[in-house]
């Protein structure tokens, strides 16, 4: 005889759920929540509470988030949903300026331990690939970046799980706005070193935010003296000159081209765009001299570069792009520590971390004269 089962009646059903909801509470119970800001459209972003990440690999490493800055890339992705082909999936947390305390380590992790400060490096490339295995990681083909849309949500968040090689000591005289700051500033360290510039060169920054900053900080620590920097916004023109630019020029209001051509007559040997516009670019390549240089930093809002033939060609300039940064992040730390560079006149404004979209509207908006915003948990 085929047995029936009675059907549940509705309190039955309501028994269940109860059953069903009171589990559910206690399996979060065990899994911690946390705090994470993500952006939920465009121009939007919310506080929202999410399980506490854990360790995965006996390599990764816990990290309480103490500080972190905010990024042009960032920005990007707030005020247009993308950077080229990268579109950010609602929700999803960017931030990857990050510095905090390891709070926990998988067995295998040797370099940090519970309670040490560290800076982030926020790539995390696969190791293996040709890229990783010629030194380029930082074009890893399957790199995972804090931040960058479908590759790791970023550390604008309590917490977060890295790899151990993401790690970075804060020692001596490191503090942990030194930890955040290092990632900008070892993009100028290493977009210098790319190109190869000696103290008796003289060169321009076209666009002076935090990336312009980074490029003339590591600049100066390589002893060049000639430097002239441009920005379409006053204050920032102030700080480049109290680090030591020769000639500065806001591009809204002046001539620039013809200001920089009066000084060096005979051009400039290398100059780096750090603003993502093509005014500057265009501008920059006008002043090089025959056999110059342009290191392109800056990150565009537009899809294509456009430069004049006649002048490239006749003066044979050469083009650098910059992709980030690879190997730099300890030489830059080092820098900070002995106090061959200072980050000083970096960081501009701070904020509590429930208060990042005033941040994040501030640096979109170019408002109050900003430089480097920060976020303190
Ligand atoms: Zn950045
Ligand atoms: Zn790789």
């Amino acid at each position: 005889m085929v047995q029936r089962f009675k059907p549940i009646c509705s309190n039955h059903l309501q028994d269940r759920q109860d059953i069903l909801t009171y589990f559910y509470i206690c399996l979060n119970k065990k899994r911690n929540t946390m705090k994470a800001m993500v952006l939920t459209g465009i121009r939007q972003m919310e506080m929202r509470d999410i399980p506490d990440p854990e360790l995965v690999n006996s390599n990764d490493v816990k990290i309480k988030m103490s500080v972190v800055g905010i990024c042009g890339s960032d920005i990007h992705y707030y005020t247009q949903g993308q950077i080229g082909s990268q579109k950010v999936q609602f929700p999803f947390s960017v931030g990857h300026e990050g510095a905090g305390v390891v709070v926990q380590v998988g067995n295998a992790v040797k370099r940090v331990k519970p309670g040490d400060n560290i800076a982030i490096e926020p790539a995390m490339p696969c190791w293996e690939c040709d890229q990783c295995l010629a030194g380029r990681h930082h074009t890893c083909r399957k790199l995972r970046f804090l931040g960058c849309p479908g590759q790791a949500e970023g550390c604008l968040m309590e917490y977060i799980v890295i790899p151990e090689k993401s790690c970075f000591p804060l020692t001596g005289n490191l503090t942990t706005d030194h930890g955040s700051i290092s990632e900008p500033l070892s993009i100028g360290v290493y977009a210098v070193k790319k190109s190869e510039c000696t103290k008796t060169l003289n060169i321009g920054i076209f666009g002076y935010g935090p990336i312009g900053m980074s490029v003339m900080l590591a600049a100066k620590e390589q002893g060049v003296d000639n430097i002239y920097v441009t920005d379409i916004i006053d204050e920032r023109l102030t700080i480049a000159r109290k680090e030591g630019a020769y000639i500065t020029g806001n591009p809204s209001g002046e001539n620039i081209v013809e200001k920089i051509r009066q000084k060096e007559p005979l051009g400039l040997d290398l100059a780096f765009e750090c603003c993502g516009k093509q005014e500057a670019f265009d501008q920059a390549i006008e002043l090089l001299k025959p056999g110059g240089r342009i290191l392109v930093v800056g990150i565009p809002e537009f899809d294509k570069w456009s430069m004049n033939v006649e002048s490239t060609r006749r003066n044979e300039i050469s083009v650098q792009f910059i992709r980030r940064q690879v190997d730099c992040v300890e030489q830059t730390l080092n820098l900070m520590n002995d106090g061959s560079i200072s980050i000083d006149n970096m960081v501009t404004h701070r904020f509590p971390f429930a208060k990042t979209k005033d941040a994040f509207d501030l640096v979109a908006g170019y408002r109050d004269g900003v430089m480097k915003a920060m976020i303190d948990f």
